[in-house]
C-alpha cells in the first residue's frame, strides 16, 4: 500500500519495534547494532532504565503547563548546564533549528538594542549545517535545502571552513556574530583547527561579533567531553544544543552569557512546548548520567579504541576505506564510494550508520556502547568491505 506521509524522506524498508542499549530489534525480530543513535540523539541508547524511569515518574505527575508558570526541573536543569560551562543562562527549545533561531535572534537583539539593528548579519561557514527552518536553511548555505522555498533569507554570509582571511574579509558594518560548529556533522565530520578557532574568537573580540557555537551534535558528551569547545579552550557567548540532551525525547536549549542575552527579555521569544516539564525530567535524568564522575573519560576512551580499530580496518581495506576522523564517539570513516553505498553495505550486515558529506560516513554509537560492542561494529564494516570489495571483483570480471 502506498503511504500517506509526505515523502520528503527516502526512507531504508526498516521498522524497528523496540531497542535495548546499543540494538534496535525490528518488527520482525532482527537484531541491529547502532552506530547511529536516531542521528546523535540516543546518547545513552535504548531503553535506559534511568531515563524510562524519569520519563514515567514526571508522566505520572504532570506533562505540560506552558511558560506562563515557574517549572523548577528547568530552573534546576538550567543551573546545571550553566554550572558545567561558560554559560550564565539556559533557554530550552524542541528542537536544534529552534534553539539556533533563539541563538541568531539573541546576536542581533544584542545588538540592537545597542542601537545597531543593522548588525544583523552572520558569518556561516562552507559546509555547514543548522537546521531546516526558513532562515536556518539560509544560515546553512546549501542549495539544495533552501531552492525552491522563496528568496534565501538576507544576513548570512558563508566563507570557506578553516579560512581566518576569509572571515576578516566577510566582517563589514553590518555583521553581528559569527556561527560555526567546531565539528562540522552532516559536513563529514570536519574539525576546527585549533589555531583557526582561537584566532575566531579574537576576531570576534576585536571587531565586537558574537560567537555562537552550534553543538546540536557535538555537545553533551557525544566528543568525550561536556561540550566540543572545552578540546579547544575557546568559548563562545552563545551555544546551540539539542540531540543528545534528550536522549530520544524532543528537546534542545541555548546557553548565552549574561551579556549575550541582554537583550532577550520578557516578551521578545517565546515557545509553547520548549522546557516542559516532560523534556525537563529527562534531560536531567541525562544530564544524571553523562555528568556522573568518570563517564566523559569513558567516551573519550571509547573513542579512542574505536578510532584505533577504523585505522586497522582502513589498512586491511584501502580500496575502499580512505581515512578515519573523529573526536570522543563522533567519528567519520571516509570511503572511496559514496557513503549511502557504504552506509548500505553496512546495514546488510545488520550495523546502522549514517551518511554525511565529503564522502564520509558517521558513526556516532550510544555513549554507553560496551567495548565489545564497538569491536562488534567495526567486525560488521569489515564484513561490509568484504562484500563490496567481492562485488567490484565480480563487476570486473563480467
Ligand atoms: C541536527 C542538527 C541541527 C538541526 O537540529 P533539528 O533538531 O533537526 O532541528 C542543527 N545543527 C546541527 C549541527 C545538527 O547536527
Amino acid at each position: 500500500m502506498s503511504s500517506a506521509l509526505i515523502p520528503t524522506y527516502a526512507r531504508a524498508d526498516l521498522a524497528f519495534e523496540r531497542g535495548e542499549g546499543a540494538w534496535l530489534v525490528t518488527v520482525g525480530g532482527e537484531r541491529y547494532l547502532d552506530f547511529g543513535a536516531g542521528i546523535a540523539v540516543a546518547s545513552l541508547g535504548y531503553g535506559h532504565p534511568h531515563l524510562v524511569g524519569a520519563l514515567k515518574a514526571q508522566a505520572d505527575k504532570l506533562w505540560h503547563t506552558s511558560n506562563l508558570y515557574q517549572i523548577p526541573e528547568g530552573e534546576r536543569l538550567a543551573r546545571r548546564l550553566v554550572d558545567a560551562t561558560f554559560a550564565d543562562m539556559a533557554f530550552f527549545t524542541n528542537s536544534g533549528a529552534e534553539a539556533l533561531e533563539f541563538a541568531v535572534k539573541t546576536a542581533r537583539k544584542y545588538h540592537a538594542v545597542d542601537g545597531h539593528p543593522e548588525r544583523f548579519h552572520v558569518v556561516t561557514f562552507e559546509g555547514a549545517f543548522h537546521g531546516r527552518t526558513i532562515a536556518m536553511v539560509a544560515a546553512g548555505g546549501n542549495p539544495k535545502y533552501y531552492e525552491g522555498f522563496g528568496p534565501k533569507a538576507p544576513g548570512f554570509d558563508q566563507v570557506p571552513f578553516n579560512d581566518i582571511a576569509a572571515v576578516r574579509a566577510a566582517i563589514g558594518p553590518q555583521t553581528g556574530a559569527v556561527l560555526i560548529e567546531p565539528i562540522q556533522g552532516e559536513g563529514g565530520i570536519r574539525e576546527a583547527d585549533p589555531a583557526f578557532l582561537k584566532a575566531l574568537r579574537a576576531l570576534c573580540d576585536e571587531c565586537g561579533l558574537l560567537l555562537i557555537y552550534d553543538e546540536v551534535q557535538t555537545g553533551v558528551g557525544r566528543t568525550g567531553r561536556f561540550f566540543a569547545y572545552e578540546h579547544y579552550g575557546v568559548a563562545p557567548d552563545i551555544l546551540a544544543f539539542a540531540k543528545g540532551i534528550g536522549g530520544g525525547f524532543p528537546l534542545g536549549g541555548c546557553l548565552a552569557t549574561k551579556e549575550a542575552a541582554r537583550g532577550m527579555t520578557a516578551g521578545t521569544h517565546g515557545t509553547t512546548y520548549g522546557g516542559n516539564p516532560l523534556a525537563m525530567a529527562v534531560g536531567n535524568a541525562v544530564l544524571d548520567v553523562i555528568l556522573a564522575p568518570g563517564f566523559l573519560e569513558e567516551v573519550a576512551r571509547k573513542g579512542l579504541l574505536l578510532r584505533q580499530r577504523l585505522a586497522q580496518l582502513r589498512d586491511a581495506h584501502p580500496a575502499i576505506v580512505k581515512g578515519v576522523r573523529g573526536q570522543g564517539l563522533m567519528v567519520g570513516v571516509e570511503t572511496h564510494l559514496p557513503p549511502a553505498d557504504f552506509v548500505a553495505a553496512a546495514r546488510r550486515e545488520h550495523l546502522l550508520s549514517v551518511p554525511a558529506g565529503d564522502n564520509v560516513t558517521r558513526l556516532l554509537p550510544p555513549l554507553t556502547a560496551t567495548d565489545e560492542e564497538l569491536a562488534e561494529g567495526v567486525h560488521r564494516l569489515e564484513r561490509a568491505c568484504v562484500a563490496l570489495e567481492a562485488a567490484r571483483a565480480k563487476g570486473a570480471a563480467s
